[in-house]
């Protein structure tokens, strides 16, 4: 039986910026990976690695450069028009920062209805329905849909943002950061509320963070990025249990374990210098300026991405 075919496939995906004066920030460079129907793909890299631009360029706030984005086989930068439209009723976006991303002068119920408004779905006492059953479904009251986005807390803020990314029944959302500003005692609740909806609705997620911890409990897969570019992706199982690339080494060894006795004899990998900049990144393989296992090889020739076992892929000359 042949495979299903994915919901996004990502192929050689580019975003470069032109900054004038000859200057160009290849901000992603080449990105391949593809996410099933009812998956969550978790996108991890520091502050400037790109994977944010990633998820703007997939959902198409930014052209691309170059390579593809099929969505449902369809590549979604060639779609004009009507086909255009559509689109964006099946890919939505939740954003880091809830209060930035909300009008504060529109009420909660307007700013959930926004998408149905645009696309013409319901009106009147329908869309009021619909408000009332989103609002539930993200743990808050009808009642809520009256207020102004400065009366919530930052916890309650995210909700309303995935609310509205909700209001059109996509299929796909991407989550860009969307715990990151919270406190740590409410990030775990927004993490189970995307678990719960997932299972509800049978959405797929991109979820974009900064570090391991955050997407350990809701992805299915990782990507770890690294300067515009993946250098592992497997599932997460494995990703924990047997990472390969030395930068994911070096994350994961960042991370606590909760058990006293193992945390106090563990070796933390720390990461010598800065995430070089993009716009002059180093030869050869992007990591090797602070790779601990850096060979002469590694300045002379970029790794390939490959699949080293049976699902994992990375790009080191160590493998
Ligand atoms: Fe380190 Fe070389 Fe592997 Fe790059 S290719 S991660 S520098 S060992």
């Amino acid at each position: 039986m042949s495979k299903p075919q994915p919901l996004l496939e990502v192929r050689d995906l580019k975003k470069h910026f032109h900054l004038g004066s000859g200057k160009t920030l290849k901000a992603v460079d080449g990105l391949n990976f593809a996410i099933e129907r009812g998956e969550t793909f978790g996108l991890v890299g520091e502050s400037g690695c790109g994977k944010s631009t990633a998820g703007r360029t997939i959902i198409r706030l930014y052209e691309a450069t170059g390579g593809e984005v099929l969505f449902n086989g369809e590549n979604v930068h060639g779609l004009r028009g009507r086909k255009q439209q559509e689109f964006r009723r099946h890919m939505q976006m939740v954003f880091q920062d809830p209060y930035a991303s909300l009008n504060p002068r529109m009420t909660v119920g307007n700013i959930i209805a926004e998408g149905i408004d645009i696309h013409g779905l319901y009106t009147g006492k329908q869309r009021k329905a619909r408000v009332s059953e989103l609002l539930q479904a993200v743990g808050l009251n009808e009642e809520h849909a009256n207020r102004f986005p400065h009366e919530f807390s930052g916890g309650q803020r995210q909700r309303i943002g995935i609310a509205r990314a909700l209001a059109i029944e996509p299929q796909f959302i991407i989550a860009d950061e969307p715990i990151s500003a919270l406190d740590v005692s409410v990030q775990a609740q927004v993490v189970n509320l995307f678990k719960k909806l997932q299972k509800e609705r049978g959405l797929t997620y991109l979820f974009i963070a900064h570090d391991l911890a955050m997407v350990k409990h809701i992805s299915d897969r990782i990507g770890v990025m690294y300067l515009g570019k993946l250098v592992e992706v497997t599932t997460a199982e494995e990703l924990y249990a047997n990472p390969l690339h030395p930068y994911t080494q070096s994350l994961l060894s960042a991370i606590p374990i909760p058990d006293p006795e193992v945390e106090r004899t563990r070796e933390r990998i720390i990461l010598q210098g800065e995430i070089p900049s993009p716009l002059n990144p180093p030869s050869g393989c992007p990591f090797r300026t602070r790779c601990p296992m850096a060979m002469p090889e590694c300045a002379a020739v970029m790794p390939e991405f490959k699949e080293v076992k049976p699902g994992h892929f990375t790009a080191c000359h160590l493998y």
